[in-house]
């Protein structure tokens, strides 16, 4: 039997819970978790040439030229783990972006199966973003009211040191919610457009959110 791979686009306001649900989409269905905000992270702590360039754009809460960010995903793309498909987590963000996904998935002979957006009220994003505390060792998020680690500060998972990270201050999260609105929102028409949007109320626990998430897949899958 030959399988089809699986290519999924999680979509939302930066807190909607995209980079916590991708990873489990991600294991549920082997796919390979491709989350650009993660690959950017990693290339700003190793000091590459890229990190240098994208490290400003993210703390000031702005976007990374799409074409850095495309090349790193046309990397991540052809390597041997993303064969089954992709669970794709703050990609893409801009209609350019989504026009280059297109481009190279076709050239695998695949395209975008379903785009999940996850819809959280916008009272709700700046309280879940500044109070998330994130560790830099293993990427395990926790947040100071709703998921605390079990010794305050500590990583339950590694036992490092956990951080906030820089554009979780209040002035760039405002500012990551104004990118998001005026560049990433108008997606939301072009895959509806498409008629692979599905709508997942996201503003339940993530066990919750998964289940929805699972259901609203449900017939991409069979
Ligand atoms: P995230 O972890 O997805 O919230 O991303 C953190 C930051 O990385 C964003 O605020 C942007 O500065 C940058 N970034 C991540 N993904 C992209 C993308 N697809 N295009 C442009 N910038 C991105």
């Amino acid at each position: 039997m030959v399988t089809r791979a699986l290519d999924v686009i999680l979509l939302g306001p930066p807190g909607a819970g995209k980079g916590t649900q991708a990873k489990r989409i991600a294991a549920a269905f082997e796919l390979l978790h491709i989350s650009t905000g993660d690959l950017l992270r990693d290339e700003v702590a190793k000091g590459t040439n890229l990190g240098q360039e994208a490290k400003g754009r993210m703390n000031r809460g702005e976007l990374v030229p799409d074409e850095l960010v495309g090349k790193m995903l046309a990397k991540r793309l052809h390597s041997q783990q993303a064969a089954l498909g992709c669970a794709y987590d703050g990609y893409p963000r801009t209609t350019a972006q989504a026009v280059l996904l297109d481009g190279l998935l076709s050239e695998l002979n695949r395209r975008v199966d379903v785009v999940l957006f996850l819809n959280v009220p916008d009272g709700e994003l700046l309280a879940r973003l500044t109070g998330r505390r994130s560790c830099p060792s293993c990427g395990a998020v926790f947040h100071l009211t709703t998921q605390p680690p079990k010794a305050e500060g500590v990583c339950d998972a590694c036992g490092a040191a956990l951080v906030q990270r820089d554009d979780d201050r209040e002035d760039v999260v405002r500012e990551r919610l104004r990118v998001y609105r005026e560049h990433t929102a108008p997606l939301l028409e072009f895959y509806r457009g498409r008629r692979i949007l599905r709508e997942v109320a996201g503003g339940a626990v993530p066990d919750v959110v998964f289940q929805r998430m699972r259901d609203a897949m449900g017939s991409v899958k069979a």
